[in-house]
């Protein structure tokens, strides 16, 4: 198979498994010309499966799309990439033993949001405001209040005395004075 960084044609298979949940092998490769790795996937050839969108046009499922979707939320969370791989492989596997041929997107965004909820706070949240599953500002508070409750306190700024004007809900609190690295 030829190597996704270089074109390189003769690459080595390191390590052969089956997935978690046996519908799949994974094979992990060392490319014999730049000695990059990569992974590849053997899994049956697939019925056709759509996703009706927002605007009624349909498409092709798209694993690698649904995983994007995932990645993204979980940005610098500690879900692990094949937590978020096992995540595609179960909603995938579940829609098609469905076996209707077709899906919504808006199911989909809720079948992820389901798992994240479980794994990581933050990453579901960023997930349902993306997918907009919230249907109103005041209930996505809601959810953020509920979450907060569950994270990291705001930092407090010892060496300043004043009291803090309404530390709102940014991810991202500035750093005390002259500590940045
Ligand atoms: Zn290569």
């Amino acid at each position: 198979m030829k190597c996704p960084f270089c074109e390189h044609m003769d690459t080595r298979v390191l390590d052969s498994r089956e997935t978690d949940d046996n519908t799949s092998i994974r094979r992990r490769r060392e490319c014999q010309g730049c000695l990059r790795r990569f992974t590849t996937y053997e899994r049956y050839e697939e019925t056709s499966l759509k996703v009706v969108k927002k605007n009624t046009e349909r498409e092709e499922f798209d694993r690698s799309k649904v995983l994007r979707g995932i990645a993204n939320a979980c940005r610098k969370r500690p879900v692990t990439v094949s937590q978020q791989e096992a995540i595609v492989n179960s909603i995938e596997r579940d829609l098609r033993h469905r076996g209707e041929g077709e899906v919504s997107s808006r199911q989909i965004g809720e079948l992820v949001m389901q798992y994240l909820k479980g794994l990581d706070p933050v990453a579901y949240v960023r997930f349902a405001s993306v997918y907009k599953e919230f249907k109103d500002v005041s209930r996505f508070a809601d959810e953020l209040k509920t979450l907060a409750g569950r994270t990291v306190p705001a930092v407090a700024r010892p060496d300043e005395g004043r009291t803090a004007e309404v530390a709102t809900t940014n991810e991202s609190a500035p750093s005390p004075r002259g500590k940045r690295r």
